[in-house]
């Protein structure tokens, strides 16, 4: 059997993100995928635009609607603070792979039944509409998303939680989104244009008392159609379809790199949906993956430096997320004693979402860095609120700027630019900079 170059299990976001990169940069790669087999709708922020327009992804960007309001009633209290882009995430991902195709990407169109992985040495079986092929390579991308397998390795997972999507239709109408609390979970309800509704609820896989499969549409209604939130997303529709169960517990894997294979997006960490980030935290592991990847094929010297920095990165994403997610938990106080939300204002941890910054905490330390499609070591600004390190602002590296402030060397024009630069990026106050 000839050997490809790299493999990527996987054709959602990070996968693409991951094929598009490691193409850009010359690297023989090869991307095996099926678009995903159910419908949904899911939320984007303006982040996650720019990243696909950077990417090229054009095709993909066709399915996300203009920006439309967020609406969040949470704690008893109404807000209208965000706009999302509403994606609908089946259109969205057979635009991936269109992409794909059109930027020169390798394609199989298929679904991966076997992996055999031996060192150096990844076989695949793949089911293919012409029927089944294999296919070998000397590196694995796994980005199969929660589909992933585990393969036995240790996972920090949240509390388990399920939600529960159910699809409406009504008139066509304004599109917009809304989120609440409910005493054993929350509601995300999204309104396309074209007159589709996507209601989502989420709850405890353990205090769910759900009832059996062929009443859950019954149930979902029921739901909905209590809650005033939903109101507006009911109005004049019915339910179409199955109800569809999908995990969404948050999901850390506590090895995502080895010396031929990396995990990106989802297979590597997935977020509580609660965050509305997924998209934006796959597509960010992924961006990051080609110099990884590329560090760990041809500088072998620099492999558990690359290892480093893509585990610690993801971990950092992921626990920065949980604690976003923990703190919004937390706001809402309407049923305190209820085990949906005891179990989760408290998880991942008691550590707040920033931590303080003061000129003494800012120091120099040697860390791994993406420096021309590698990884390499370089000096980089640590605080407690970055403790991966700042090597560069907008091109400028600020250790020695930090040093040269410390040395009490140049000119006071340096030094007040300098200081600005430091304040900028760490936050830190002006006043209190003078310590640095
Ligand atoms: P996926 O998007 O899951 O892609 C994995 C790909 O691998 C799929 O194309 C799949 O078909 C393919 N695949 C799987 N197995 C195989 C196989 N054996 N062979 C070949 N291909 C295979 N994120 C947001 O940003 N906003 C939201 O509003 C939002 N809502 C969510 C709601 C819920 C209930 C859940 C569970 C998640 C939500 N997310 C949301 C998260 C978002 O869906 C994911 O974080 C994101 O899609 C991860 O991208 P990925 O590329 O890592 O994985």
């Amino acid at each position: 059997m000839a050997t490809e170059g790299i493999v990527i299990i996987g054709a959602g976001p990070a996968g693409a993100a991951a094929a598009i990169g490691l193409a850009r940069m010359g690297e023989p790669v090869v991307l095996v995928g099926e678009p995903r087999r159910f419908a949904a709708v899911e939320g984007t922020s303006v982040r996650v635009i720019d990243a696909l327009r950077g990417l090229g992804l054009r095709q993909a960007l066709q399915a996300l609607a203009p920006p439309s309001p967020r609406r969040a009633v949470w704690n008893g209290r109404y807000t209208e603070a965000n706009q999302e882009s509403l994606v609908d995430r089946e259109r969205f991902d057979r635009g991936l792979l269109d992409d794909l195709e059109r930027l020169g990407v390798k394609l199989v169109r298929g679904r991966v039944t076997a992996l055999h992985s031996a060192p150096g040495l990844h076989e695949l079986e793949i089911d293919t509409d012409a029927g089944r092929r294999t296919l070998a390579a000397d590196f694995l991308v796994e980005a199969r998303g929660r589909a992933a397998p585990g393969g036995g390795a240790p996972r920090l997972r949240g509390v388990e939680t399920v939600s529960l999507l159910q699809y409406w239709r009504g008139p066509a109408g304004e599109a917009g989104s809304a989120v609440t609390g409910v005493e054993d979970g929350w509601m995300w309800m999204a309104a396309l244009a074209d007159g589709r509704r996507y209601l989502q609820l989420t709850i405890d896989v353990a205090s769910a008392s759900l009832p059996p499969k062929r009443a859950l549409g019954d149930y979902c209604s029921a739901r909905f159609r209590a809650v005033e939130a939903a109101t507006p997303f009911l109005r004049d529709a019915e339910p179409v379809g199955e109800p569809y169960a999908r995990t969404s517990t948050a999901v850390l894997n506590e090895v995502v790199a080895g010396d031929d294979w990396i995990r990106v997006g989802d297979a590597a960490m997935a977020v509580d949906p609660l965050s509305g980030n997924g998209i934006f935290q796959a597509l960010s592991s992924a961006l990051q993956a080609p110099a990884v990847v590329a560090t760990l094929r041809h500088d072998p010297h620099r492999a558990a430096l690359a290892r480093q920095f893509h585990s610690r990165r993801i971990e950092h994403l992921f626990h920065r997320f949980a604690r976003i997610g923990r703190d919004f938990y937390a706001q809402e106080l309407r049923w305190p004693q209820a085990p949906f939300w005891a179990a989760r204002r408290g998880w991942p941890d008691a550590q707040p979402l920033h931590a303080t910054v003061t000129p003494e905490t800012v120091r120099v330390a040697r860390g791994p860095v993406v420096c021309e499609g590698r990884i390499v070591e370089a000096d980089v600004v640590v605080t407690p609120d970055q403790p991966l390190g700042v090597w560069q602002v907008d091109g400028l590296a600020v250790a020695p700027i930090l040093a040269a402030l410390r040395a009490e060397e140049g000119s006071a024009r340096d030094k007040v630019r300098g200081e600005a630069v430091l304040c900028a990026r760490f936050g830190l106050e002006p006043a209190r900079a003078a310590g640095l």
